[in-house]
């Protein structure tokens, strides 16, 4: 028996990836344990978004380096930004593999299978979105469908465009194939991935972009809801929005990463759309009829941030009252056009900046959670707090609504798992900055 552990760091994307590996190792006869120590195989898909994601892996790798007998992997992110250096800072290291080069996996495990030493995938010239026969979903309820790989943008801070490839979507009828297929082995919330999934065009006929294609994967019958990530500003058409009004099953929610609200700093980012050119694509989803929730990431610090562009980022937050923010203080990647340029803002300034932003931020969420005490929201159940004694539900705008069901006639409470993956109306009673709580609002 070949026993693999693997360990996922990082966004959906890589998360979606780890469980096509998975898929790709059990269909060789690998099983997967849940340590390291029990495994002959460990692997660890790794991101490289920011310095402290990166730093995680070689702390593990160094964790592990007396390990005897197993053969050590490190796939993603980091793999093919250090590529073969990573045998030489990591000795142990026997697999290394990007992510543009994992329809190769297959063939890269033979080679370890059959002994060999510093295997290694990371080109990145490749047409190919990885598709596998058997992908290994945890959540029976929530599947994740990849619909484009890669990135053509090239924003001044980030490694993506070095570390997944060019841009490469994937076929039209292969997405709503899976979308039929995951439907009828029952679940419900589909989730539709890429770094940039309103970038899609098929590659057989390039008019069809993702507002259709949204479209297409809410008709599948059986499909409850649907959520898409990550929406880039300059391709979010109006097309989408639309898509959102039409199908009540598109969850009422959108990402929109802004990164910063200073026009000036948006530049200096080559982010390709001004905050005008923004706030215009706010303007379209708060008109929609359907109370579309907003959330965004955005970059505190960027090198040559001013004191003003800070100032006019917090002004956006007020402005835009997003239900949920990432935020990140800028950090420096490496071979990123933004390596060079000057003026970079200290350590403990970015900082604060960072606090004096998350502390506004959950002002805004604790007000406009509170504005939902007394509304019925429909949750879909994907756990029990046997601590509080609550169930976890999460809502179509992907807020999460803990929640107690009434007891039955008979005074009995519905059994631990009973309620795992219904979708049930909840009234909200109370709000925090992060959640809602509430009671149930018909006998389950
Ligand atoms: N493609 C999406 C977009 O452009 O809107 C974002 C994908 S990226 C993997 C996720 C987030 O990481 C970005 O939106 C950005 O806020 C953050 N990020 C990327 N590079 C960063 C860096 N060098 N420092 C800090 N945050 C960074
Ligand atoms: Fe990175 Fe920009 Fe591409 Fe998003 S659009 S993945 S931030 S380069």
């Amino acid at each position: 028996m070949k026993r693999f552990y693997i360990e996922t760091f990082g966004c959906q994307m890589n998360v979606h990836d780890s469980e096509k590996v998975i898929g790709t190792l059990e269909q060789r006869g690998y099983v997967q344990v849940h340590t390291p120590e029990k495994a002959d195989l460990v692997l660890y898909n790794t991101c490289s978004i920011r310095d402290k994601a990166e730093q995680k892996v070689f702390q593990r790798l160094s964790e592990n380096r007396n390990a005897k007998g197993k053969v050590f992997g490190v796939l993603g992110c980091v793999a093919q930004q250090e590529g073969e250096r990573i045998f030489e800072r990591a000795p142990h290291v026997r697999l290394v593999v990007g992510s543009a080069s994992y329809p190769r996996l297959g063939e890269l495990l033979v080679q370890i299978e059959q002994g060999g030493d510093r295997v290694a995938g990371l080109s990145l010239d490749t047409e190919a979105t990885f598709e596998t026969p058997v992908t290994r979903r945890d959540n029976p309820y929530r599947a994740y469908i990849t619909i484009i790989e890669g990135c053509d943008k090239d924003c001044a801070y980030c490694v993506v465009p070095y570390t997944r490839g060019r841009e490469r979507s994937r076929r039209w009828e292969s997405v709503l194939e899976e979308a039929r297929t995951l439907a009828g082995m029952g679940y419900t919330e589909i989730q539709l991935l890429g770094q940039n999934v309103n970038s899609y065009r098929d590659p057989g006929d390039p008019s069809r972009t993702f507002a259709p294609l949204l479209e297409a994967v809410a008709q599948t019958p059986g499909v409850r809801r649907v959520r898409f990530t990550t929406s880039h500003p300059q391709d979010f058409g109006r097309d989408i929005v639309e898509v959102i009004d039409r199908n009540e099953n598109v969850c009422n929610m959108v990402h929109l990463p802004v990164q910063s609200g200073s026009t000036r700093v948006l530049e200096a980012m080559q982010r390709q759309y001004t905050r005008d050119d923004y706030m215009r694509r706010i303007e379209w989803l708060k008109a929609s009829p359907r109370d579309i929730s907003l959330s965004t990431d955005i970059i505190v610090g960027f090198p040559g941030e001013t004191e003003e562009d800070f100032e006019q980022t917090l002004r956006l937050l007020e402005e835009v009252e997003y239900d949920q923010v990432f935020s990140f203080k800028y950090s420096v990647r490496p071979n990123t056009p933004a390596e060079q340029m000057g003026n970079h803002i200290p350590e403990q300034e970015k900082s604060r900046r960072l606090a004096v932003l998350q502390e506004k931020q959950r002002g805004i969420q604790l007000r406009r959670n509170t504005a939902m005490i007394g509304r019925v929201l429909e949750v879909l159940v994907e756990g029990y707090n046997s601590g509080t004694g609550q169930w976890i539900g999460r809502t179509a705008q992907n807020r999460v609504l803990n929640f107690v069901a009434q007891p039955r006639v008979d005074g009995s409470v519905p059994a631990k798992e009973e309620l795992y993956g219904r979708y049930l109306p909840v009234r909200v009673t109370r709000a925090g900055p992060n959640s809602l709580a509430g009671d149930c609002a018909i006998a389950v």
